[in-house]
């Protein structure tokens, strides 16, 4: 049985007068993103730009009244599928390369990888869409991030912090002065990656020991659910001691002898 065309692909959920929240309702809900827009002063913010397998850009045009910077928190196609359509895009150095190349084993969306398949399109994002032809899209960074850069909203100032661990290139942005974390997929409510080709696990927990200093009140997270303080200390807490039981990954022997990368 052939499926329908999605007349609509996104939907938006309005958090505050400043902050958007956009999902891709018709994809597989394990690997669905959530694309946060988060508008300043001077300029707006768009965290993740889900697929790109519809128009993004399109969709949210009538949020946006200022100049947009489209951020993939890392370069899986879950993220940074939609980054081509911006003018003003930016990545971790560490994953610039990637998305200048089009990697598709880097974004995790070869077919031999087996993360995108067709049963995971309840309705074709647009007409003669097939899993087969899926491809991250080539795109120059326009901007590439770095730790401690700032992103100047002119009202507020969201710092970027490299968390590796789940991909080397992984960030998160911080905002101190409300204690906001965007966290991509470093933190969130849900089965955490750390074996992924390009995950390591003492890296994750050492970007775990940081973010358990971190004062965070409410983290935006990639995907599931907002989090506040407790759940965000739970979920940390919870890892740190899974994967530093011994004989797990993560256990001291491993770490000292991978402490020369
Ligand atoms: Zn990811
Ligand atoms: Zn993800």
């Amino acid at each position: 049985m052939s499926k329908s065309v999605c007349q609509s692909w996104f939907s938006t959920q309005r958090i505050r007068d400043d902050l958007y929240l956009i999902t891709e309702p018709h994809y597989y809900w394990y690997n669905r993103a959530n694309l946060w827009l988060i508008k300043g002063q001077t300029q707006d913010l768009l965290v993740d730009t889900g697929l790109g397998v519809a128009s993004l850009r399109q969709y949210i045009a009538s949020l946006l009244d200022k100049p947009l910077l489209a951020i993939a928190s890392h370069i899986h196609f879950d993220h940074s599928g939609g980054m081509h359509e911006f003018d003003r895009r930016a990545i971790h150095a560490a994953e610039a390369e990637a998305l200048r190349q089009g990697d598709d084993y880097e974004a995790l969306c070869t077919p031999e990888q087996g993360w995108v398949q067709d049963d995971h399109f309840e309705v074709l994002p647009h007409a003669g869409f097939t899993v087969e032809q899926y491809t991250l899209q080539a795109t120059e960074p326009t901007h590439t991030l770095q730790e401690g850069d700032v992103l100047d909203l002119g009202d507020r100032g969201l710092e970027v912090l490299h968390l590796p661990g789940h991909s080397p290139g992984c960030i998160a942005l911080y905002d101190p002065k409300s204690r906001e974390l965007f966290s991509g997929d470093v933190i969130y409510d849900g089965e955490l990656l750390d074996e992924l080709h390009c995950s390591h696990i003492p890296t994750y927990l050492a970007t775990y020991d940081r973010l358990q200093k971190l004062p965070v009140e409410a983290v935006y997270p990639g995907h599931y659910p907002i989090l506040g303080r407790e759940r965000y200390h739970q979920i940390i807490g919870e890892y740190l001691e899974r994967r530093r039981q011994p004989g797990c990954p993560g256990e001291g022997g491993v770490g000292s002898r991978e402490s020369g990368q």
